[in-house]
């Protein structure tokens, strides 16, 4: 397997982190000049069975609405619909208006993995149960996984999810 995968979210839910966790040692190439036709390649995990080609989504702009950016935000769309597999990132804790304006960016005809980082925050995790079930009902996600990209819980869980989608 061998696919592209973007990491989408407001800023400060974790992305950097995440993808840090994600590419780890694993690392094969990050390149200022590497790139596809609508995306620039952050890095690469090399599996013995899959390759993950991480991929920025340029033009992701949510902190202003204009019809500049209303526009920019189309071809955003436009751009995410070209990968394999879109990670939506959000705070298990801190869901705001912010993460909705992104929420409204994915796209409908590829799988989105809802990602609820910061898992470490929660004092109890059942609070993640009816979360879960309201953000089902908002959007059809491949899958929801919790997880922490600082503390490195579960982001083989993670990797898990994404390998069958590429
Ligand atoms: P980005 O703006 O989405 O790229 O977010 P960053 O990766 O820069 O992270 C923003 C802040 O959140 C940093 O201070 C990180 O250390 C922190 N952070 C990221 N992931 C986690 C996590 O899983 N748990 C906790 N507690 N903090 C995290
Ligand atoms: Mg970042």
């Amino acid at each position: 397997h061998t696919g592209f995968i973007a990491i989408v979210g407001r800023p400060n839910v974790g992305k950097s982190t995440l993808l840090n966790r994600l590419i780890g040692q694993k690392i094969s190439i990050v390149s200022r000049k590497a790139q596809t036709t609508r995306h620039r390649i952050t890095g690469i995990r090399t599996d013995a069975d899959a390759q993950f080609v991480f991929v920025d989504t340029p033009g992701f702009q949510t902190k202003y609405k204009s019809a500049l950016n209303d526009a920019m935000n189309r071809g955003v769309t436009t751009t995410l619909s070209d990968v394999d597999v879109v990670l939506f990132v959000i705070e298990a804790s801190k869901f705001d208006a912010r993460d909705i304006e992104v929420m409204k960016l994915l796209p409908k005809h590829r799988p989105v993995i809802l990602v609820l980082n910061k898992a470490d925050l929660l004092k109890d995790k059942g609070q993640l149960l009816p979360f879960i079930q309201r953000m089902s009902s908002q959007f059809a996600f491949h899958a929801i996984v919790p997880i922490s990209a600082k503390k490195i819980m579960k982001v083989d869980v993670l990797i898990d999810a994404i390998k069958p989608l590429l």
